[in-house]
């Protein structure tokens, strides 16, 4: 976890304001959940996350009961290019932190509540960016152009998932 600058803040901010705004006309959402979602504490991921997008961290309170601590996105979710994405994240996150832990049947049926149906395929392309943003090595398929993005290198041991060429190591700067 990283602390969140005061830019990030404000941009966090912004996006729960929008994603409550579409969640107070859901059916599973009450004025208690909306007042609970409000006061959650925010906060930013370290950037070189990139398979975790979003997470909600709890804690045991003295009672023994669970309660969030802070919901966390990536950084870079907060730049605009990634705004439709950044509201369906907060917003899984926010299931999460109103108690649905898992992703089970019933998550996934809230999720898919969410209204901009195209905003959950982002999430593979925000990580092949992140991946992109770290990588110093693409590991390149000579025969089908396919591209990896990967912070080390293959030495050939890796095969193209599309066509089973083993994949050459080409340095990043050379690889746009
Ligand atoms: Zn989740
Ligand atoms: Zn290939």
């Amino acid at each position: 976890m990283a602390r969140a600058n005061q830019q990030q803040m404000a941009r966090l901010e912004h996006l729960r304001e929008e994603v409550l705004e579409t969640m107070q006309h859901l059916p599973f959402v009450d004025g208690s959940a909306l007042a609970v979602l409000e006061c959650l504490p925010l906060g930013v991921l370290r950037r070189s996350a990139t398979q975790r997008h979003g997470v909600t961290r709890w804690r045991r309170a003295a009672d023994g009961v669970l309660v969030v601590e802070t919901v966390d996105l990536h950084p870079h979710l907060l730049g605009e290019a990634w705004d439709a994405y950044a509201k369906f994240v907060l917003y899984h996150e926010f299931i999460h932190a109103l108690g649905w832990r898992s992703h089970d049947i019933d998550f996934r049926g809230l999720e898919a509540l969410w209204p901009d149906a195209s905003a959950r395929d982002f999430g593979p392309s925000f990580t092949h960016a992140m991946r992109k943003n770290r990588a110093t090595w693409m590991w390149a398929c000579s025969t089908c152009d396919q591209r990896f993005p990967r912070q080390r290198r293959g030495n050939g041991r890796y095969m193209c998932r599309v066509c089973r060429t083993p994949l050459l190591d080409v340095p990043v700067h050379d690889a746009q």
